[in-house]
């Protein structure tokens, strides 16, 4: 790491020690070094399809099977990624702080599985799944964690209609608790947003939220973002780098 984000991050440091309530927001980019690709990134594209024109209802309505093929493809991937270092070191925040909030846009369960609870889950969980016909049979959502189906689509065990992922598709409403929540949490003494290219609303909104009420605003991520600007500090490395960096100057004090 370069001497150049070390100052960034030690100033980063002393605003968290004085911090009560800390608000962290994830994207894609916090799962990267565990293996799973981000959506724009290189390793986006799925048999040259971009994810934008797969994560769509119209895709889905479209053709099904190859929208299921690609969270096939997707399901098996993170099956077999671990939590990284950035993962562990948020899971561990949840008793750093007085009140820790983690908001996240991922639908891969490495914060759960690190150890995370009581997240905001932004976008949904790729290990859900429900029936299309929402059918009065079948609970609203349920956990599948079959890879591979037995069959691709697979059905809705109690009226046979195709099943979906349980995510929050472009161009779909997230759940209104959900962003009720995050913008709850987004009044805070440090926001830090990790790993997201803050180009999906309303995700993007909640650290200029987090800013307009006087929080001290951190990004870290691997480049710069359309919020690199505006933010307090910009930290452009890779997350779980910049987060132990962090965690290990919280733990000197
Ligand atoms: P994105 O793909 O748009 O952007 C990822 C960001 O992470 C980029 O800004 C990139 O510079 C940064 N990045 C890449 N590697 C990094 C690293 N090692 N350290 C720090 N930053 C790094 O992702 P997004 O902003 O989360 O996009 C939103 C949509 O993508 C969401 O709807 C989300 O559900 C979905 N998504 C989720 C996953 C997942 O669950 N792991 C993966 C891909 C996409």
């Amino acid at each position: 790491m370069r001497s150049e984000s070390h100052k960034l991050l030690d100033t980063v440091v002393l605003y968290l020690r004085n911090a009560a309530r800390v608000t962290v927001l994830t994207g894609a980019g916090i799962s990267a070094e565990s293996g799973v690709s981000t959506f724009r990134g290189s390793g986006g594209l799925w048999r040259d399809s971009r994810p934008e024109d797969l994560a769509t209802t119209h895709a889905f309505m479209n053709d099904s099977l190859r929208v299921w093929q690609w969270y096939e493809y997707r399901r098996e991937l993170i099956s077999q990624a671990k939590p990284n270092a950035g993962h562990r070191v948020l899971a561990k925040w949840k008793t750093t702080f007085q009140t820790f909030s983690l908001i996240t846009q991922n639908v891969d369960g490495l914060h759960e599985r690190a150890g995370s609870r009581d997240l905001i889950p932004l976008h949904g969980s790729i290990w859900k799944v429900r029936c299309l016909n929402n059918c009065i049979k079948s609970p609203a959502s349920w956990t599948d964690k079959s890879v591979p189906f037995n069959r691709l689509p697979p059905l809705c065990p109690d009226c046979g209609s195709i099943v979906r992922p349980d995510v929050v598709w472009f161009g779909e409403s997230l759940d209104y608790k959900n962003i009720e929540a995050a913008f709850e949490a987004s009044r805070c003494d440090v926001f830090l947003s990790i790993g997201t290219s803050a180009l999906v609303r309303p995700a993007s909104e909640f650290v200029k939220y987090a800013k307009s009420n006087g929080s001290f605003t951190v990004e870290l991520n691997l480049e710069r973002t359309t919020i690199s600007d505006y933010v307090d500090i910009s930290v452009h490395d890779k997350a779980h780098t910049s987060l132990c960096y962090l965690d290990e100057g919280l733990m000197r004090k």
